[in-house]
């Protein structure tokens, strides 16, 4: 069995630019047949931070606003909270980065909504009995809505190797507190030297496992403490430092049990469109975008997120690098991901279709080629 994938290249020609395309692979994929009339649809991205430039730019985000629209469906733009600290923390943050990024309502045609709400505290605790977590926390906006669409864009990523849907979803869609334990399974600790006393995080710890000791600073009491990361989002002088500690196989699966807690609620009601476009050696996080370590390549469409994922990892590994980027002499390089950051892809992947989120086996479908002589 496999999955089919949807594909085009990014040659253009009349009638056939990439907005055109997005469309008819959004139709040849059914993600247009999801919406129905009336459904809240969440068209997840990355908004990029201030200072990249290389996430996925606005104009193709609106024909897939205005495809769900056509369908009667009310759609949003998302994304959730970050967990460190930087410009998009808080949805104040997150908003203005989103607006300066161009992903204001007249450009797009759709308001922005941050998934978790103003601090990263709306969320919903999503059952999945996985390998690593039997809850998960899944940002409520994206719980909400009767659909999702995850707009995703393929590049590198310094922990997981690569960003594709199932890392736009996982990681994106969790809460702060969510992110922190795919980060790590260590339990957090106060650093008394930057804690102001303010109690935040006493008041949001589920366990009661945080006493004030002298001068009424912080400590965690780590015999009581079950790690869920509530502390560590909120404090808000960033006293509770981010555990990044992990190996990559860890959180590479729970990253995939994350998308699994998006996805598992709402099946048959999500779709995912990848661009393997401005393939940088980094995420969309970093404030800034190195040379792409491949040319351009296509869109893929499909409603299967591990075999989009398989699909976009294997066109990127059979390309040509770009002799200007970090793997420029590197032209034989098989894995080019594992060859950028030193990390092994197929971790989030296999859970994926472990999870039964879908199959890596797939089968590509490719429309309007550079070749095509007729339009199918
Ligand atoms: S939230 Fe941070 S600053 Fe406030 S008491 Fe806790 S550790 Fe200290
Ligand atoms: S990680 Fe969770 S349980 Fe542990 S101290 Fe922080 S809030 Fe409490």
């Amino acid at each position: 069995m496999s999955s089919p994938v949807h594909y085009t290249d990014m040659t253009t020609r009349a009638e056939r630019s990439l907005l055109d395309k997005t469309l008819k692979l959004a139709a040849r994929a059914e993600i247009t047949d999801l919406i129905k009339a009336g459904d809240l649809v969440a068209i997840k991205l990355h908004f990029g931070e201030v200072g990249n430039l290389a996430f996925i730019p606005p104009p193709l985000v609106r024909v897939v606003v205005e495809m769900v629209k056509e369908q009667g469906g009310k759609p949003f733009l998302t994304d959730a909270n970050t967990l460190y600290v930087g410009k998009r923390r808080n949805a104040v943050d997150h908003i203005e980065t989103a607006l300066k990024n161009g992903f204001g309502y007249e450009a797009t045609g759709a308001p922005v909504i941050i998934a978790d709400g103003l601090k990263g505290a709306d969320y919903v605790n999503v059952p999945i009995n996985g390998k690593h977590f039997d809850t998960v926390k899944i940002s409520s906006a994206v719980h909400n809505a009767d659909a999702v669409i995850a707009v995703s864009h393929v590049k590198g990523h310094d922990l997981f190797g690569f960003g594709g849907v199932l890392k736009n979803l996982g990681m994106g869609c969790g809460s702060p507190a969510g992110k922190q334990t795919m980060h790590s399974d260590l339990k957090p600790e106060v650093d008394p030297e930057k804690c102001t006393a303010c109690g935040i995080c006493i008041d949001k710890c589920p366990e009661g496992a945080i006493e004030r000791v002298e001068k009424n600073k912080a400590y965690i009491q780590a015999n009581l403490c079950i790690g869920c990361g509530e502390c560590v989002a909120f404090c808000p002088v960033g006293a509770i430092p981010i555990n990044w500690e992990t190996d990559q196989a860890t959180i590479q699966e729970k990253t995939a049990e994350y998308a699994w807690g998006v996805i598992k609620p709402k099946q048959r009601k999500c779709g995912f469109l990848n661009y393997i476009m401005n393939v940088t050696p980094d995420c969309d996080c970093a404030p800034w975008n190195d040379v792409p370590i491949v040319p351009d390549l296509g869109i893929l469409g499909a409603t299967d997120p591990v075999a989009i994922d398989q699909a976009s990892l294997d066109i990127v590994n059979r390309a040509p690098v770009m002799a200007n980027s970090v793997l420029g002499g590197k032209e034989k390089t098989e894995d080019k991901f594992m060859a950028v950051s030193g990390r092994d892809t197929s971790y989030i992947i296999n859970h994926g279709q472990y999870l039964g989120m879908g199959r890596k086996q797939y089968k590509l479908k490719s429309f309007w080629l550079k070749q095509s002589k007729k339009e199918s």
